[in-house]
C-alpha cells in the first residue's frame, strides 16, 4: 500500500458556456484524494481526457459527487462510471448527487443513464441538509440558490480537515454561514462583476464569504469569460487584499496539499501546491485491479466452481 497523501487535483477550472465551449480552461471538475479515497466531484465535458493529461486513474475513483444538472458540471458521469467500472464489468464505487441528476426535474431530464447506475455500488441522492459516510469521511449536502432548482454544494468532514465546495450557487448571508469551520473553501466564481441576473457567485460576494468563513485556504474556481479576460492572478489578489486570506485562483491541473492548511499544524501562510503538467498522482494505481487481473480472477473462480461440480 501507497503513502497516504490527501491531494486536491483541479481537472478543470472553466465556469460558463463561452470558457466551456472553446476549453479555454478545461471542465473535469474536481479530484480529492483523502487517505484511501478518491473522489470525484462534478465530472464535466473532457473530464476522461483530463484524468489522463494530470496522472489520475479514474479507475480508482471510490465516489462521485455532482452538484447539478448543469451540462458544465455533471456532462461527463457516465462516461466516468464507465472508466470507473469498465462498464459495469467490475461494479463498484458510489454516485452521491442531487435529485434531478438521477430523477430529472420539470425542466431537466436525468443525466444519468439507467445502465450506469447499475454499474455502481450505490447511488445516493442527496438534498440540502442530508448526509452521507463514506469510509472515515462524512459529506454534507449544501442549499445553493442557481437557475437548476435542485443543485447542491457539499461540505466534506475528514479526520484531517474540513472542506466545503459551493457548487453553483447565488449569494446570500445563510449559504455563506454554511462554510463556516471550513479549513479549505473552493468557490464557484464565474462572474467578475456583481449583477441582478446573475446566476452564481461574484467577485464581491466571494469576498463577502471569506471574510464571514475565514478559512485557512480559499480556492477561487469556475471562471467565466469576463474573469479568464481580466486575468484571475491579478482579481484573485484583489480578494486576497480585502480578506487577509490565503486565497488562490485554480488552474487546470493544479494540484493542493490540503494538509498544509489544516488545524494541526496551525500555520496560515503555507502555500501547499504545485503545479504540474503530467504525472503528478497516480499512486492509486497499485490498487486498482486492472482488466486482466479480473479476467484472471473470474477465470481462476469459474474453474474452482467447475472442480466443485465435478467432486
Ligand atoms: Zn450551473
Amino acid at each position: 500500500m501507497g503513502v497516504k497523501i490527501s491531494a486536491i487535483i483541479f481537472l478543470g477550472t472553466g465556469g460558463d458556456t463561452y470558457v466551456v465551449g472553446k476549453q479555454i480552461r478545461a471542465s473535469g471538475g474536481i479530484i480529492l484524494q483523502i487517505n484511501e479515497n478518491q473522489f470525484h466531484i462534478d465530472p464535466g465535458p473532457g473530464s476522461l481526457l483530463m484524468a489522463k493529461e494530470v496522472g489520475v486513474n479514474l479507475r480508482a475513483n471510490t465516489a462521485l459527487f455532482v452538484s447539478h444538472n448543469h451540462l458544465n458540471h455533471c456532462n461527463d458521469v457516465n462516461a466516468v462510471i464507465d472508466a470507473m467500472t469498465y462498464a459495469g464489468f467490475d461494479k463498484k464505487g458510489v454516485l452521491i448527487a442531487n435529485n434531478t441528476v438521477v430523477n430529472g426535474s420539470q425542466s431537466y431530464r436525468p443525466i444519468l443513464q439507467e445502465y450506469y447506475k447499475n454499474c455502481l455500488e450505490r447511488y445516493i441522492v442527496l438534498n440540502a441538509g442530508q448526509k452521507v459516510g463514506i469510509n472515515e469521511v462524512e459529506i454534507m449536502a449544501l442549499k445553493a440558490r442557481h437557475s437548476e432548482e435542485n443543485a447542491i454544494g457539499f461540505k466534506f468532514f475528514t479526520p484531517q480537515f474540513t472542506l466545503s465546495y459551493s457548487g453553483d450557487t447565488k449569494y446570500n448571508a445563510e449559504i455563506a454561514d454554511q462554510y463556516q469551520n471550513s479549513n479549505i473553501l473552493i468557490l464557484n466564481v464565474p462572474y467578475l462583476k456583481k449583477e441582478k441576473d446573475n446566476d452564481g457567485l461574484s467577485k464581491e460576494d466571494a469576498v463577502k464569504i471569506i471574510n464571514a468563513v475565514k478559512p485557512r485556504l480559499a480556492i477561487i474556481t469556475h471562471f467565466g469569460m469576463d474573469f479568464v479576460k481580466a486575468d484571475p492572478l491579478y482579481e484573485i489578489r484583489e480578494i486576497q487584499k480585502e480578506t487577509s486570506c490565503q486565497v488562490i485562483a485554480a488552474k487546470d491541473g493544479m494540484v493542493v496539499n490540503p494538509l498544509s492548511y489544516s488545524v494541526e499544524q496551525g500555520q496560515r501562510t503555507l502555500i501547499g501546491f504545485k503545479e504540474e503538467k503530467r504525472g503528478v498522482h497516480v499512486r492509486f494505481e497499485e490498487k486498482v485491479k486492472e482488466v486482466d487481473e479480473i479476467l484472471e480472477e473470474k477465470q481462476t473462480s469459474l474453474e474452482e466452481a467447475e472442480d466443485k461440480e465435478f467432486q
